[in-house]
């Protein structure tokens, strides 16, 4: 590795709202800086202005604000290399192609985008589908390599159209080492002549990305495995500017639950499960989940992302943040793609809810009330809910009955349960809970123990109906402490207003 102060760098384009597989990109990149004093900055790549979203740079700085990995370089943040977007650096890229062009090393192209496509189609007629403009290409095409001097200056003082290519050595094998990957070789005659800077005045992103990587004095470039195909000719523009090239780490591709493919923006939404970190509505007015919205806890949203590609070489699942710096490392980070589990997503929010506190969760449950319960009785519901629920919302939801009586029985239980006898045997055990002088779990419990063995049932035969007639459904946390937490008036009148709904059901069948 390197002696350099390490500086990495989060480099998104602002074509829409980030990916889950660009947040992870953020989070090796936060880990690996935190982790070696180093750090992090976000450079927003928006050279190609026809594929430019608006909002998507805000969208992408929320983001990063509510997963809690913010650069500490940036727009709006500000620091010693700025700007930070690559629009405002526009004026500071065009000396470096043409120091490339005066060297040799690359050339003024004035063929028109027309010329080209009758080129290519030219050559697919000729059986040659992959046309590319390269070092066996360019002998005959327009450009300052074939074209005479003269006529070539005549062009650029008449202000002709032209884009600056890079000139490909023909036949060199480029070898790199990438930290993840190992040594990649590739043979120039596979690459074509890139364009580095556009007719339209802008870089393109090869060009504006070596240019910024060597002015931010990046060490380490992280980022998707999509773009280790271009890394060969980054490392020749370094090569051709003398400068020293940063490390290299391609991180692997997010695949689909079944394994089949790189997990696509669609797929989320089609599949069930959010994609984004927040949510994103497109200019048409399409939504694209986040889960934020969804109601996932950051940390485990961070947690989750952090073991798909990456793993800690121990069993330990859950991380803090702070835990995840201590144990990163990009050794670690596999070269195979890495499947997206929608259930153990699922697991670990349970995981970081059943974490929280009950008063904690109690003040997030009263976000989503109407403000008429007390926070006791709030901490009450997620003392007796979190073990089941995934969600904050999940408990006022499946808990509902702990905060208002049932106004619906669950039809299916009642009718496999609930028989004739059933409701006489409620009757009376309502009579022993009414005897109960002191109404806590335990002791209802006791009473309930002795009233079985006394009229020798098993516990099935009224458990299950004491639930249904209190609560209306069939499952739930300990019906002891749900009688308890209701307290006696409350659940004998439940009770009596049970019994009747279940019996006008019971009559249907
Ligand atoms: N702008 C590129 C992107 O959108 C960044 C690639 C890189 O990190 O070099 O992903």
């Amino acid at each position: 590795m390197s002696q350099k102060p390490v500086r990495v760098r989060f480099a998104p384009s602002p074509t829409g709202p980030l990916h889950m597989g660009g947040v992870r990109t953020a989070l090796y990149n936060y880990l690996f800086a935190k982790k070696n004093n180093g750090t992090f900055l976000i450079r927003i790549e928006d050279t190609d202005q026809t594929r430019f979203v608006p909002g998507a740079q805000e969208y992408i700085m929320d983001a990063l604000k509510w997963c809690g990995i913010m650069p500490t370089e940036g727009p709006e943040i500000g620091g010693d290399f700025g700007p930070y977007i690559q629009s405002e650096r526009k004026d500071m890229y065009r000396p470096y192609a043409e120091q490339l062009v005066k060297e040799d090393k690359a050339y003024y192209a004035f063929d028109t985008a027309e010329e080209l496509d009758n080129m290519r189609e030219q050559a697919k007629q000729m059986g040659m589908p992959n046309w590319q403009y390269n070092s066996v290409t360019r002998s005959s095409l327009r450009n300052s390599l074939t074209l005479p001097q003269t006529e070539v200056e005549k062009l650029l003082a008449e202000g002709a159209q032209y884009v600056i290519r890079m000139k490909m050595p023909r036949n060199r094998d480029i070898r790199f080492h990438d930290l993840i990957r190992g040594w990649v070789v590739v043979n120039t005659n596979n690459l074509d002549d890139k364009v580095l800077f556009k007719s339209d005045g802008m870089p393109t992103y090869h060009l504006a990305n070596i240019v910024d990587d060597y002015l931010m004095k990046i060490s380490h470039v992280i980022r998707g495995e999509e773009w280790l195909p271009s890394a060969p000719l980054h490392v020749l523009l370094y090569e051709a500017f003398d400068w020293d090239a940063p490390e290299f780490a391609h991180l692997p591709l997010l695949l689909r639950p079944d394994g089949n493919g790189k997990l696509s923006k669609r797929d989320g939404d089609r599949l069930g499960f959010p994609v984004f970190p927040t949510d994103w509505t497109t200019a048409e007015g399409e939504l694209y989940s986040g889960y934020r919205e969804k109601g996932y806890f950051k940390d485990a949203f961070i947690n989750m992302l952090a073991l798909l590609g990456w793993n800690p070489g121990t069993t330990q699942e859950l991380f803090s943040l702070e835990e995840l710096v201590e144990a990163f490392s990009l050794e670690r980070v596999s070269k195979a793609g890495a499947k997206f589990d929608p259930d153990k997503t699922k697991w670990f929010q349970q995981q970081y809810l059943r974490a929280h506190s009950d008063v904690e969760l109690a003040e997030l449950l009263s976000i989503h009330t109407d403000g008429s319960h007390s926070l006791e009785k709030l901490e009450m519901v997620c003392h007796l809910m979190k073990e089941r629920a995934t969600f904050v919302q999940d408990m006022l939801v499946d808990g509902a009955y702990l905060l208002a009586r049932p106004n619906v029985y669950d039809k299916e239980t009642i009718k496999k349960k609930w028989k004739a006898e059933t409701f006489e045997l409620v009757r009376e055990w309502s009579e022993e809970l009414k005897a109960i002088e002191n109404f806590v779990a335990t002791e209802i419990e006791s009473t309930f123990k002795a009233y079985l063995a006394k009229k020798e049932l098993g516990i099935g035969a009224v458990l299950l109906p004491f639930r249904l007639s209190v609560t209306g459904v069939g499952a739930g946390p300990g019906m002891f402490d749900i009688a308890a937490f209701l307290g006696k008036e409350e659940v004998v009148q439940r009770i009596e207003l049970g019994l009747i709904a279940i019996e006008s059901i019971f009559n249907e069948a």
